[in-house]
């Protein structure tokens, strides 16, 4: 066993339902094959287990690992193409480059960059968009399962309107994505999800063959993209001749408790309250709604209808790994939208981050730090002097260091990152 001494701040409880943040200075967890088995202040937990192995984490913070619950693999390399709204941005930036992707050893280079971008953001668990190109998603459940980090992820398919070389027809569709499912779902830490594009480039017959997926491969997750920018909104409503987009999703019942859709920075009325009768979620990228001008967030309609919400970097439109930085960006832009905003606190940026995006993707095993939790951590501790380190000094309490950390934290503040209470390498 080993025991780790720290300060923790974690949220077990949700913010947005009367929780508050956790925190414990001077804080003993004592871990054991992977797993929380005692919490309690380190000098009670030390007189017990007086042999055992000491992780002393004396300065800075220890915080659960993230969980990014929207996160493009290909586009690593295309991270800061600002100026462009969505349509263009995909046309000219990011489906260029995930055409390469159809070489192997492309796609495997970059799977080694996205896998250590995500480890030294601190990002433990994530909901990948894969490749459009079989053999490609193969390198990154690969290279994930090679750094221990818990990935869901799947082949992304389209069959319209986006560049050729990128597109499926419904019975290939199925075909790799089953192929893929058998050879990665529940294998170590992966898992396996369908993933249309978007469905601007799905045909009902290939969104009926994610369906066919979906029911096949047990304990498998659905996700997508939703209600993102005008302009996609009004293309898809042509297209399918229906007002609401997630009912484009929701009539191949695809949408339900292990669905995670993005963005939703448009939704109708109707959809909140589908999507919570539906149980799913949707994953908030604030720097990318931001970067491509799709809006601000409705967070405070989602929170009456009972959506639930996590975050997602939506790298490389997102502009980097870190979700310290999308939830910072996620409080602006509910700042910014004044009386319809939703005032958030450092717990509930927190949470976001964390246990809210564990409980999207199915997996309460991890998100924060209690006793039977899975030991997934990040150690937040900044470079002495620097403008972190100086304000964590001098924080007045635990909720302030934790705004400090969200307003100036960055992944090289991230000094170690553990996944099932081994520390993982690229952290
Ligand atoms: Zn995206």
């Amino acid at each position: 066993m080993t025991l780790f001494r720290a300060t923790v701040l974690d949220t077990p409880d949700d913010p947005f339902r009367g929780g508050t943040l956790r925190a414990s200075a001077d804080c003993g967890l004592l871990v054991q094959d992977g797993a929380i088995v005692a919490r309690d202040a380190y000098d009670t937990l030390r007189k017990a287990h007086p042999d055992e192995e000491v992780v002393a984490l004396d300065d800075g913070i220890l915080l659960p690992g993230f969980v990014d619950t929207h996160v493009h693999f290909p586009q690593v390399r295309v991270i800061g193409g600002l100026g462009m709204p969505l349509l263009d941005w995909l046309e000219q930036c990011a489906l260029p480059e995930e055409a390469k992707f159809e070489d192997p050893s492309y796609a495997a280079s970059v799977a080694t960059e996205f896998v250590h971008g995500l480890l030294q953001a601190g990002t433990t668990t994530a909901l990948v968009f894969g490749a459009h190109f079989a053999p490609a998603v193969d390198e990154l459940f690969a290279a994930a399962s090679g750094a221990g980090l818990r990935i869901t992820s799947g082949l992304v398919v389209s069959d319209r309107m986006i560049r050729e070389e990128l597109l499926t027809s419904p019975q290939r569709a199925y075909d790799e994505g089953l192929a893929l499912a058998r050879r990665w779902h529940g294998v170590g830490r992966n898992r396996y999800a369908v993933t249309p594009r978007f469905s601007l480039s799905c045909s009902n017959e290939l969104l009926a063959s994610c369906a066919d997926v979906l029911r096949e491969v047990s304990g498998a997750a659905f996700t997508s993209h939703i209600n993102e920018n005008v302009r996609e909104i009004a293309t898809v409503a042509k297209l399918f001749d229906l007002s609401h987009y997630l009912e484009t999703y929701d009539q191949h019942d695809l949408i339900g408790p292990r669905s995670v859709v993005a963005h939703n920075v448009h939704p109708t009325d109707h959809e909140l309250k589908l999507l919570a009768t539906r149980g799913a979620a949707v994953a908030h990228c604030p720097t990318s709604n931001a970067a491509l001008g799709s809006g601000l967030f409705p967070l405070t309609r989602h929170v009456a209808y009972g959506v639930r919400v996590a975050l997602g970097s939506d790298v490389g439109a997102g502009t980097g790994f870190s979700l310290l930085k999308e939830g910072l960006q996620a409080y602006f832009a509910q700042q910014l939208l004044g009386d319809q905003g939703y005032t958030l606190t450092p717990a509930h940026l927190l949470y976001l981050a964390t246990t809210s995006g564990a409980l999207a993707l199915g997996m309460p095993e991890v998100g924060h730090l209690g006793v039977g939790q899975r030991f997934d951590a990040q150690w937040v501790r900044p470079a002495p002097g620097s403008s972190l380190d100086v304000t964590l000094r001098n924080a007045r309490d635990h909720d302030d260091a934790l705004a400090k950390v969200f307003a100036l934290g960055t992944p090289a503040d991230v000094a170690s990152v553990w996944i099932d209470g081994v520390a993982a390498s690229g952290g």
